[in-house]
């Protein structure tokens, strides 16, 4: 028996219900720590260039990495991974909660899902064996009830659920896919591709548990983590949640204001974590074994009723419907995040294509006969919550809005193209790269979108950042940089963040407790982890290069589709000078971005077109993507 992972894939083909067990090698784990780099493996195996993403030929993978379940903060985490049909490129999300853990304890790393099923169906695994199961009472239904059925029908009510909503399973470009109908592995679309699976849910029930090399040591390590937890950075997610920061963006002009044309929002007060904590918020959840509980629960009855089974909005969803949308109103943000995750949508993706489409309404491209009566202008919450639940059910404007923003900006025309805030066609997080220059090259190269979470933002580099300056010294970040600056050193702190992140999203762990700044342990203790948890005898070069090789995977995966420079672009609102606030004013030159985009090819050893290199490929293992 290995020490950390289980050394047992799953293989469904849900064209003819067959089910096989695969036992990788021990130097497979090694590569890609399990989760996001081992769905690389496999999607770049499978899927064949230009695939359908809703067709037979695409393969979702559902993994966790090589720590998940063992018994600390921050490690149970779950990636899906497919060709993505909002983008048209690589798909990753990756989710929280108590189903990644439950994953390892019924005894799989992964699972890999080709085919199509003729019917509904939902995947049942139990300690280690898994049959596939109709679902047909459960498909329409929304999440809380098709989770409650499916505890019923496995007759028990420890199974945890992984599934999609109805918008995944009408095709939302943006679906989801959620456990505890709230944890959402959220962007990318992945919730779609499940849907043109016919796979409804995956539920997983396991009593073993995965061995570690040092146990003594993992105990160690979490102890610390309990008592030094009030002291971190982490302790604020606690108190108020992300939405906490919001004060701090407002501050600094980076919390993007109706459409993105501003940095301030008038009516943040109204919209801060802090402000939730005080009215709305009943309780604080968490993960499996994590001390951080930066989960929101929230309930209200008026002017929208809102469920506390769908928990409370976090930071990003609370920008997206909020400050976007120019909404001041929680209760209606708490609606939409409800909405969201009782029909299977990405908060980011839906709030950005409603603020798209009232910016469209504003302008005149739209009108209230093309939104079906709905008076859509900036700071109508009624409104904001109405166009949800249509993108939801696909109701008339929301059928072509459940597309996405930039799709439906192709299809309506007369200008709403420069109105669409998406890279690779995915719509931005909550934080506006005017403000953050680094994190925007970020959003524009990252193989799978504009994302917030796939490098570190660059305030934590930023002169009197205090702690974070001292941890970015143990990968080499020695000479902080001004927030707005888009120079060399500044190209090299998003590259070299960004292979941390893209270890984190190998290794499945949450980057509110594992991370390279503020976060509760720093990198040092994470690979005392790995070594701990897998008994490997590692550093942190050798898992820097982890990330590395997803990265390369993806950006391999990428052109083989086709996508590349062209695509790693931001789109006209990201260049735009904002109005109002610290960044009154402040744009972004076309022209220091696009240096900073070749420094970052040539840093990242690619071609001028964005393209790894034979040497780059061979250097990280992966001769056998060369051709
Ligand atoms: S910090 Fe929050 S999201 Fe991360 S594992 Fe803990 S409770 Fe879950």
């Amino acid at each position: 028996m290995p020490y950390g992972y289980t050394g047992r894939i799953l293989h469904v083909d849900l064209t003819t219900g067959t089910i096989s067990d695969e036992h990788p090698s021990e130097s497979f784990y090694r590569h890609t720590m399990g989760g996001s780099a081992l769905g690389l493996h496999y999607l770049l195996k499978m899927v064949p260039p230009k695939a359908d993403p809703l067709g037979p030929e695409n393969v979702l993978v559902l993994s966790v990495g090589v720590l998940t379940g063992a018994p600390i903060g921050g490690l149970s985490r779950v990636i899906a991974n497919a060709k993505s049909p909002l983008t048209g490129g690589i798909g990753d999300a990756e989710g929280g909660g108590f189903w990644p853990a439950e994953l390892k304890f019924a005894g799989f790393d992964a699972i890999v899902v080709k085919g199509i099923s003729p019917k509904p169906v939902y995947l049942y695994i139990k300690d280690g064996e898994a049959e596939l199961r109709d679902a047909s009472a459960v498909w329409g239904k929304i999440t809380g009830e098709s989770e409650a059925m499916l505890r019923e029908a496995v007759g028990d009510k420890r199974a945890q659920v992984l599934q999609i909503g109805p918008a995944g399973e009408k095709g939302c470009k943006f679906g989801n896919i959620l456990n505890m109908s709230t944890r959402a592995c959220g962007r990318t679309g992945m919730g779609a591709v499940m849907g043109s699976k016919r796979l409804k849910a995956v539920v997983v029930r396991g009593t073993g548990r995965p061995e570690i090399a040092d146990k003594d040591k993992v105990r160690e390590l979490a102890k610390w983590g309990r008592d030094n937890l009030e002291e971190s950075g982490a302790w604020g997610m606690q108190l108020h949640g992300t939405a906490g920061g919001i004060n701090g963006l407002q501050e600094t002009g980076a919390l993007p204001t109706r459409n993105w044309s501003s940095g301030v929002f008038e009516g943040w007060e109204k919209i801060w974590g802090q402000t939730m904590t005080d009215t709305i918020l009943t309780d604080r959840d968490t993960c499996y074994a994590c001390v951080v509980r930066c989960k929101r629960v929230v309930e209200t009855k008026e002017p929208f009723e809102v469920d506390p089974l769908y928990g409370g909005p976090e930071y990003e969803t609370t920008a997206s419907f909020g400050s976007y949308c120019g909404v001041d109103n929680l209760v209606a943000i708490a609606k939409a995040n409800e909405l969201c995750n009782k029909y299977g949508m990405d908060t980011i993706s839906c709030g950005g294509t409603v603020a798209f489409a009232m910016d469209c309404y504003e302008q005149g491209i739209l009108t209230q006969e093309d939104t079906g009566g709905l008076d859509l202008r900036f700071g109508n919450a009624e409104a904001m919550v109405a166009m949800v639940q249509r993108i939801a059910d696909r109701e008339g404007l929301g059928d072509l809005l459940a597309e996405g923003s930039y799709a439906a900006a192709q299809e309506i025309g007369h200008g709403a193209e420069d109105l669409a805030v998406t890279c690779h066609k995915q719509e931005y997080p909550a934080h506006v790269p005017q403000a953050k220059r680094s994190l925007g090259l970020i959003y524009a190269v990252n193989p799978f979108g504009a994302d917030h979470m796939s490098s570190e933002h660059d305030p934590s580099y930023a002169p009197g950042g205090g702690e974070s300056i001292e941890r970015l010294s143990a990968i080499a970040l020695n000479d902080p940089q001004d927030a707005r600056s888009l120079n060399d050193e500044k190209v090299r702190f998003a590259l070299t963040t960004q292979y941390v992140y893209s270890l984190l999203d190998s290794l499945g762990t949450c980057m509110f407790v594992w991370g390279p700044t503020w976060q509760l342990y720093d990198m040092e203790q994470l690979r005392e982890l790995v070594e701990a948890i897998t008994g490997w005898r590692t550093s942190l070069y050798e898992l820097l290069m982890v990330g590395q090789r997803r990265l390369n995977m993806m950006r391999v995966f990428n052109a083989r589709e086709g996508i590349a420079r062209e695509q790693d672009m931001l789109p006209k609102k990201g260049f735009i000078k904002l109005a109002g606030g610290a960044t009154d004013g402040v744009g972004i030159e076309e022209t220091d971005f696009l240096q900073a985009r070749e420094r970052y090819y040539a840093m990242a050893g690619w071609d001028e077109n964005g393209v790894p290199t034979e040497g780059t490929l061979r250097k990280l293992g992966l001769e056998w993507l060369v051709d």
